[in-house]
């Protein structure tokens, strides 16, 4: 894919920082982290406190020319952000932008201190996504799934997390995980990804649209090959050597692939219910 716009402004660079970790006040609501872009074991969290306290070395809005992954990734962030405007605007809601954290090892978020162990997320309670670039290497060694859309993709499927906790289905997910068993709530949790799956889908529907933004050949196949490798199927079988449904928190490969195309194939964001959807 290929972006030229100048990029968005909503990107903070928390790298370089030594992985230093400053504890906060204790404010604020613990909000468990929901929005990974796979379904990693939690053990990676290396805190629940809710925190206040940023890093103090923590750079906005500048993109240097000599940094290419910054330079995409704000590019990526920002062809998000027309998209969804303009979805939030035919909804007659008013988008509020995310912010995108890049950081190195460790973070702390107001969903509690994460290391790149779990790989991408987005935490409700500060409204931005953390992403550790080197999962990028990840994505690509050890999932086989390479190029510039499927990365693309992966900040697609965060910033759906963002769209639901704006819409509000987020909180409705956090209620019920009060009250459901473990199997229940892994259900729920199997249907809330695939619907930031289907809008990561819908994103690039649109996206075709926007004047500084080009699909390049092969990029549609870049994001369903992404789709397919991350399945929670397929991780299982590479991790244990079996595959226990219940215990998935993301979908299949096959569901996740459906759902991406279903967006990209529709850009109707009233075709994403996932929840009630015969599909699953
Ligand atoms: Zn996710």
């Amino acid at each position: 894919m290929q972006w030229f716009g100048k990029g968005s402004n909503n990107v903070e660079d928390g790298r370089g920082g030594g992985g230093k970790i400053a504890l906060g006040g204790g404010l604020g609501i613990i909000i468990v982290i929901i929005g990974l872009f796979m379904g990693k074991d939690l053990t990676g969290l290396v805190g629940q406190l809710p925190l206040t306290s940023e890093q103090t070395n923590v750079k906005k809005g500048s993109f240097p020319e000599d940094d290419p992954q910054k330079k995409f990734v704000s590019g990526v962030l920002e062809s998000t952000e027309q998209v969804w405007e303009q979805q939030f605007n035919e909804l007659g809601l008013q988008y509020e932008q995310p912010t995108l954290r890049l950081f190195e090892y460790q973070v702390q978020s107001a969903c509690g201190n994460a290391s790149s162990a779990i790989g991408p997320f987005y935490c409700p309670g500060d409204h931005k996504v953390y992403i550790d670039l080197s999962f990028y290497d990840e994505l690509k060694n050890r999932f086989g799934a390479a190029g510039d859309f499927a990365q693309a993709y992966v900040i697609a499927h965060e910033v759906g997390h963002h769209v639901q906790n704006l819409l509000g289905t987020s909180e409705k997910m956090e209620r019920a995980r009060r009250t459901m068993s473990k199997v229940a709530y892994n259900r729920l949790s199997v249907m809330l990804e695939l619907q930031a799956d289907f809008y990561a889908g819908l994103w690039a529907h649109h996206a075709q649209n926007l004047k500084d933004f080009r699909l390049d050949a092969g990029d549609l196949e870049e994001a369903l090959t992404a789709a397919n490798a991350i399945g929670d199927d397929r991780l299982q079988k590479q991790a244990t050597g079996e595959v226990v449904p219940d215990s998935f928190t993301h979908g299949t490969s096959a569901q996740r692939v459906f759902w991406f195309k279903k967006g990209f194939e529709t850009g109707d964001i009233k075709q994403g219910d996932t929840f009630n959807s015969a599909s699953l």
